[in-house]
């Protein structure tokens, strides 16, 4: 069997960025259902064709990974939304990884780049935007998903969902 578009895969996997090991699956294979989005669009077209035992060693360039750098995704926000009580919230600090909420109620994560007197700039990008990934590994496992498994568009059971 080879992974096409309704397999489940389990991959073992490294992921590189600017030649820094950042991820890796460890022990266990990761476990996906293919052609349904669940992995970056770069990484499935890949893998797509290889069968059980094959190695690869990969690229995906940034526009098929998590995308350009966006210049328009840095905001400067004014200090008082993150003031608690008339104090900075202590969750602010340069680096911060923060959840906050768009106009039309949508959560963003950013990160803070840097705070002045009146002013919180926050990065939006994703932390890879703009990186070329590097993917090594081998394929571990290939099944035909089941029914129930494409129509909720997961995995179920090892690796998946356990309902
Ligand atoms: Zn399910």
């Amino acid at each position: 069997m080879k992974i096409g578009k309704d397999t489940v895969v389990g991959v073992n996997y490294e992921l590189d960025v600017d030649g820094q090991k950042l991820d890796a699956s460890g022990d266990t294979p990761l476990t996906y259902l293919h052609g349904h989005g669940m992995m970056i669009p770069g990484f499935e077209s890949r893998l797509e064709g290889l069968s059980i035992g094959e190695n690869y060693d990969f690229m995906v360039p940034a526009i098929e990974g998590y995308g350009e750098f966006n210049e328009n995704a840095i905001a400067e926000l004014e200090k008082e939304i993150f003031l608690i009580d008339g104090n900075m919230s202590t969750e602010v600090f340069e680096g911060a990884q923060l959840q906050l909420t768009n106009q039309d109620g949508q959560p963003m994560v950013g990160v803070v780049k840097s705070i002045s007197d009146d002013k919180v700039t926050m990065d939006f990008n994703h932390q890879l935007a703009g990186k070329d990934l590097h993917f090594t590994g081998s394929i571990a496992e290939i099944r035909k998903a089941t029914s129930e498994e494409i129509e909720h568009g997961h995995v179920h059971g090892p690796g998946g969902h356990q309902h």
